[in-house]
């Protein structure tokens, strides 16, 4: 019997849409009998990202019954399921929601993601800059690469040129790669559909600074307005199946279709609450995390320490003193934000 092994794209609720990245041809399949789950508390087995062993239903005939449903509601293709999820394979990294911060329960939102595109805007509204480098150290958390989307760059670029700059240096300097793009103007928008190539990228980003029209704008046949289920109506475990994959048409040149692939996240609330002691903070600050060894102390909390490496990068302006000022926020607010 023929395993063969593909991505899930959708929960359909009763079944899952999968699809043999990069051919994107979704096709409805069941989980049953004995599943080879992967260890972890999630409440849901198996997550958008997902790759997944399968066999087809009539190798295994007696499964066809019980995965005879016809395909209702949310699932596009309206076919019987014949395919039957054997193994879900392990996980490069994947993004988990709870539903509360001392909930044992949580949600896998996402797996296998290449990449996380963190839409933001400096201005309209005005950015946060402690809120993005939390979001940050979650990406680093779950070992997800980064993408900055610094989006209406046509509405402060010419008023606001320091602080363009003043954001470059902080988040460049910090190791990440920012892209300045306009859903206005169209520039930097071929950077970033280049930048989701052949990856899977989840789109996040705070509600208002354009990541749904960044969307639209790197593929008008995505619009995630519209369609899009209203989150007052989802609690709880139907909360999983906001997050579904779609293919990006690549109009960049010498990309092959489909471009990439990309997760929507509604809101920054997707990206969930970690766990974290207070010494393990630092670690997700790539630029401490260079120096950190250097300390006298180990450990260190790069506060108070003589010998800090970290205060030393910061005093010589090789650390922005903003970031370092999101790092103690996060050192006092403990339990807050995890
Ligand atoms: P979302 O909540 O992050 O998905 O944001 P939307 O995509 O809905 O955009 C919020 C508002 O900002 C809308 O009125 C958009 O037209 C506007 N907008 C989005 N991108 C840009 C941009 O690059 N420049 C300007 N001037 N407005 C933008
Ligand atoms: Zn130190």
């Amino acid at each position: 019997m023929e395993e063969r092994i593909a991505t899930v794209i959708k929960n359909a609720g009763s079944h899952y849409l999968l699809s043999e990245l990069p051919r994107w041809e979704p096709f409805p399949a069941v989980l049953r009998g004995k599943v080879r789950l992967q260890k972890s508390s999630a409440t849901n087995p198996i997550a958008v990202g997902d790759r997944v062993s399968y066999i087809t239903a009539d190798e295994k005939g007696p499964l066809l019954r019980v995965a005879s449903q016809p395909c209702t509601g949310k699932c596009s293709t309206g076919a019987i399921p014949s395919a039957v999820i054997t193994e879900i394979l392990p996980r490069r990294n994947y993004v988990i929601r709870k539903s509360t911060n001392l909930s044992r329960q949580s949600h896998i939102i996402a797996a296998n993601l290449d990449q996380a595109v963190i839409a933001v805007s400096l201005f309209f509204p005005e950015i946060k800059l402690p809120f993005l480098d939390r979001i940050l150290v979650t990406c680093e958390v779950y070992k997800i690469p980064v993408v900055i989307a610094l989006n209406k760059v046509d509405l402060y670029r010419d008023e606001a040129p320091e602080a363009l700059a003043e954001f470059h240096r902080i988040y460049e300097g910090a190791g990440y790669r920012v892209i300045e793009t306009s859903c206005k103007t169209g520039e930097g928008i071929d950077s970033l559909r280049e930048a989701c190539g052949g990856k899977l990228s989840l789109f996040s980003g705070e509600s208002g600074v354009g990541k749904s029209s960044l969307i639209k704008a790197i593929d008008p046949s995505l619009d995630p307005k519209i369609g899009k289920i209203s989150l007052a109506h989802l609690q709880g475990k139907h909360t999983t199946s906001l997050y579904e994959m779609y293919p990006i048409s690549g109009s960049a040149p010498d990309v092959p279709e489909p471009a990439g692939y990309l997760i929507d996240s509604p809101g920054l609330r997707g990206f969930g609450l970690v766990d974290l002691e207070k010494e393990e903070i630092a670690k997700y600050f790539p630029e401490m995390l260079r120096v950190a060894d250097e300390c006298r102390f180990v450990p260190c909390t790069h506060t108070h320490e003589p010998g800090c490496a970290v205060k030393a990068a910061v005093d010589a302006g090789q650390i922005s003193a903003e970031r370092y000022n999101s790092y103690l926020g996060m050192l006092e607010e403990d339990g807050k934000f995890r």
